[in-house]
């Protein structure tokens, strides 16, 4: 049995990119560890960019699919005493409907399904992937092989060294998240998020509240329960109605292929670490992969150099936006509670800061707006100085991987300067 493409994983990621390489009119498999009935239910709910499925060729959700739309995203101090309000719209899903919904449109292109099975290892001849090995024991060969088994796939371990991709995610780097659905709905269009607790953040939605936090010996949930009753947010949730998981949250990996193997979505590190969103990235993560690979089936070649164009389109349209986010985060978690209270108050870090990192535009401070804030700024010239540097790197950082090499050739040397450029940063 041989395919065009093998996808391990029917997440966000998994499903689009096998519904459009699938599209194209490519062979393809998609394995998935658990039962059918079992996809999407960790989390079961998810806040998403409303884009989301405009950008990557879906409908947008409707019906008992759509639970909210928010149009206000308010960051919060960790001591909830300052507040920026930013006008973002986003929407709440049902990512159990959601998954049932794209795989359904994934069977009819033809996708062939199998649910149950783990993909245990890889093939490799010459250096190259050419297939899988299911928990069965069983050998499937496929031209492209795509590891979108989220953060817990093991996959990139096994691939030849040679392919440049980072086999693990750091422990540092992996945030705990923990969500309980609200007994009743609140606040119907806004998110609230305090920023800097416990190692991480609080957030409250209509729908949910949830915590993540990088304090990998914390119980999320006593410490979620205390935060609430602390700050006397009103909130009746359900603890019954829970969910947990991990996030990678850091810059995406710098390389994605290898000869006959791809990486995407979490797996690949594909998050906002500004807020821990992976869906909305891993989706169009997904597209741009399956518009390279089926270029390159079309082509009939699966090489890494023939692949890279995958890399250079994410990059630039995505990895340059994330970067820029994270260089923000971790400034902003850099800062002790009173000087972000200082900071929100006196609008040294102004509601366009947070709305510019969430667009990933770049803030390029007028003189006028930089004698503003310095002014305000005087009591506390170490926020300030803070700031103008993370806006600097941020900015710098955004351009170099907006530079993302066109061939492998290159990659070494953009690494060691992005290696740099973060380095230097806090
Ligand atoms: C508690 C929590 C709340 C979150 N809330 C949000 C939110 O509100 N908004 C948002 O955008 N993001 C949120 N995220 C992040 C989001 O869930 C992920 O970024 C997103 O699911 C990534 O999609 P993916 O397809 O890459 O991976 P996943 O969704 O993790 O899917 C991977 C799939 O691969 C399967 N798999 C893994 N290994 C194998 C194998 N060897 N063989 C076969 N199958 C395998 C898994 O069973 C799984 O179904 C949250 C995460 C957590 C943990």
């Amino acid at each position: 049995m041989s395919f065009d493409a093998i996808i391990i994983g029917s997440g966000p990621a998994g499903l689009t990119s096998a519904y459009h390489i699938a599209k194209a009119g490519n062979k393809v498999l998609l394995l998935e560890k658990l039962k059918e009935d079992d996809i999407g239910k960790t989390p079961p709910t998810s806040i998403l960019k409303t884009y989301t499925f405009t950008e990557t060729g879906f409908d947008r959700p409707h019906g008992n699919e759509l639970l909210a739309f928010i149009d206000t995203l308010n960051i919060y101090s960790s001591t909830g005493k300052t507040r920026k309000e930013v006008k973002f719209n986003y929407i709440i899903i049902d990512r159990i409907l959601m998954s049932k919904r794209l795989l359904g449109y994934a069977k009819e292109k033809g996708v062939v399904f199998k649910d149950n099975i783990s993909v245990d290892s890889l093939i490799i001849e010459d250096e190259k992937v050419v297939g899988i090995v299911t928990n069965s024991g069983e050998s499937i060969k496929a031209k492209i092989v795509i590891d979108a088994g989220g953060i817990t796939s093991h996959l990139k371990s096994l691939v030849p060294k040679s392919f440049n991709i980072e086999e693990k995610i750091e422990d540092k780097h992996i945030a705990n998240a923990y969500i309980e659905k609200l007994s009743e709905r609140r606040n119907p269009t806004q998110v609230n998020s305090f920023i800097g607790v416990k190692g991480g953040n609080v957030w409250v939605s209509p729908i949910e509240i949830g915590c993540g936090s990088f304090e990998h010996s914390l119980d999320l949930r006593d410490s979620l329960h205390e935060f609430i009753k602390d700050k006397s947010i009103k909130a009746s949730y359900d603890s019954s109605k829970s969910s947990k998981g991990s996030i990678a949250v850091r810059q995406n990996l710098a390389n994605f292929v290898g000869d006959g193997f791809a990486v995407v979505g979490d797996s690949a590190c594909m998050v906002s670490s500004l807020d821990g969103a992976g869906v909305t990235t891993s989706m169009i993560g997904a597209k741009l992969l399956a518009e390279t690979v089926n270029e390159c089936l079309k082509n009939n070649d699966l090489s890494q150099k023939a692949l890279w164009k995958y890399n250079v389109n994410y990059n630039i349209k995505l990895g340059a936006e994330l970067a820029y986010m994270d260089i923000l985060r971790k400034t902003l978690i850099s800062f002790a509670p009173d000087d972000i209270d200082f900071a929100f108050k006196n609008d040294i870090i102004t509601s366009k800061d947070i709305l510019d990192s969430l667009t990933g535009d770049i803030t390029n401070l007028k003189a006028v707006d930089k004698a503003r804030r310095a002014l305000k700024g005087i009591a506390r010239p170490h926020v300030l100085l803070k700031l103008e540097v993370c806006l600097i790197k941020a900015k710098e950082l955004k351009y170099h991987y907006m530079n993302y090499p066109s061939s492998p050739e290159k990659f070494n040397e953009w690494v060691n300067i992005l290696n740099h450029i973060n380095d230097s940063v806090v």
